[in-house]
């Protein structure tokens, strides 16, 4: 009995490692492909390549250029130039990353096929799709494409930080200056309140006499107190935020003459940065990735679809609960979703969620405003746990700069 005992033992232990090493052969001839080459796409095409260095990364972005859009407030007001915000790619093949410059047209959830524009197709195991973000322009009324351009939001780092930046430049003493605040789920909450800070500077140095408006479309936020005592220490008089109660929600447009339209009135101003509504980028509605609500529902510890097998969604483009849409959470879903994939391709369970983001607002050149977020999974959903850091350090703009550095070397390798 002894001995057949043992036997089957081995036999067992002989078949436990022979399918642990096809699983591991399997992993690392998998053929992994992500689309969008921003913080969560990068930084998940390197995360991947590094936990499973066998296998196939590959890497596709349609942008020829890619500027970073934090520290992109900076360059509006010639704190830093656009070109230090450059994305250079070419550091991802020694990390093993095939990177495609190419738009996906399409994918196929049931072939496992991408289709790339003019470019053939590319066919995967596991498929990460970080798209970030569109823009919902005909959200407003009379926003066309002359619109886009004269009232630039500047919310995708590029072309449009430099109109931006010119129209800032050009304002005369006495210019009122106007930042238009969709409703709902956005790119960077703090975003539009670090941006009007840094107007203020601007303004308050070269002009005489001008005004910062925040048309609001939402009742308060992120550290709402913080930025408006600093305003006031900072910028007295300057700064005016309009809540949607007394008229903050922008409703529609007339850019030819610089007119705002609002539930209290039509407002007249010299410059209008106008951030539309945002949902995720097109490709991930045409996967049918998104929901009728907009972005795109996960599980919230791989980050995959609810919608398609083998499909992961991260970044701005994902339903992530309490996380804001940052580049700091796309980084730390880019990290946790490489984990979960190289986990199921070797057949182990996905570890725990234990998410982290931080973002820093520069109110002036000498202080700064940080918010830190940490996150686990509760109830099926990311939902916020205390975070950890002293808020005394994040007071000092070094700490941007060196964040910055940073996540650019963990996501780009750059
Ligand atoms: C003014 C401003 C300041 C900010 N400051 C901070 C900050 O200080 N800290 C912070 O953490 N976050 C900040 N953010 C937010 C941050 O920029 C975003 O959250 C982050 O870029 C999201 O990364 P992502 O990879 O999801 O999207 P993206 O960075 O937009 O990358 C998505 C990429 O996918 C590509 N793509 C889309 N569709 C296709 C397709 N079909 N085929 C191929 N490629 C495709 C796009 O071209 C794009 O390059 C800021 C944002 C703004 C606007």
């Amino acid at each position: 009995m002894a001995v057949i005992a043992r036997r089957r033992f081995l036999l067992g232990a002989a078949a436990v490692s022979w399918s642990a090493a096809f699983r591991a052969r399997a992993a690392a001839a998998a053929q992994l492909v992500v689309v969008g080459a921003g913080f969560a796409g990068s930084g998940c095409a390197l995360a991947l390549k590094r936990r499973l260095p066998g296998a196939r990364v590959r890497l596709i972005e349609s942008r020829s250029r890619y500027y970073t859009c934090p520290m992109s407030n900076e360059a509006l007001v010639g704190m830093r130039n656009l070109a230090s915000l450059r994305i250079a790619r070419g550091h991802l093949a020694a990390a093993g990353v095939e990177y495609l410059d190419a738009e996906v047209a399409a994918i196929d959830v049931v072939r496992r096929e991408v289709r790339l524009e003019g470019k053939g197709t590319l066919g995967y195991d596991r498929l990460v799709v970080a798209p970030g973000i569109r823009f919902l322009g005909s959200a407003l009324q009379g926003y066309d494409a002359y619109a886009a351009q004269s009232m630039p939001h500047a919310w995708e780092a590029g072309v449009q930080t430099q109109q931006l930046a010119q129209d800032l430049a050009a304002l005369g003493n006495g210019a009122t200056v106007a930042i238009s605040v969709p409703q709902g789920l956005m790119r960077c909450p703090p975003g539009p309140y670090e941006r009007a800070s840094l107007f203020a500077w601007y303004l308050s140095r070269r002009r005489r006499r001008c005004k910062v408006l925040i048309f609001d479309a939402n009742n308060h936020f992120p550290r709402q107190s913080e930025f408006v005592q600093a305003w006031s220490e900072l910028y007295p008089g300057m700064i005016e935020w309009i809540a949607p109660q007394d008229g903050g929600a922008v409703t529609g447009v007339d850019a030819r003459r610089g007119r705002l339209f609002t539930s209290s009135g039509t407002h007249r101003v010299a410059l209008a940065n106008l951030i539309p509504p945002q949902a995720p980028g097109s490709i991930a509605a045409a996967t049918g990735l998104s929901t009728g609500h907009g972005w795109c529902p996960v599980d919230p510890t791989t980050f995959a679809s609810e919608s398609h097998a083998n499909v992961h969604v991260i970044g701005d483009a994902c339903i992530a609960g309490a996380m804001p849409k940052s580049a700091s959470a796309a980084a730390s879903q880019a990290a946790q979703c490489a984990a979960a994939i190289a986990a199921a391709l070797t057949d182990r369970e996905p570890p725990a969620a234990d998410l982290t983001s931080v973002c820093f607002s520069r109110l002036g050149p000498e202080r700064a405003l940080a918010i830190h977020g940490r996150f686990t999974v509760s109830a099926g959903a990311l939902v916020s746990t205390p975070a950890t850091t002293a808020a005394s350090e994040d007071s000092d703009p070094a700490s941007a700069a060196a964040w910055y550095r940073s996540i650019r070397s963990e996501c780009f390798a750059d």
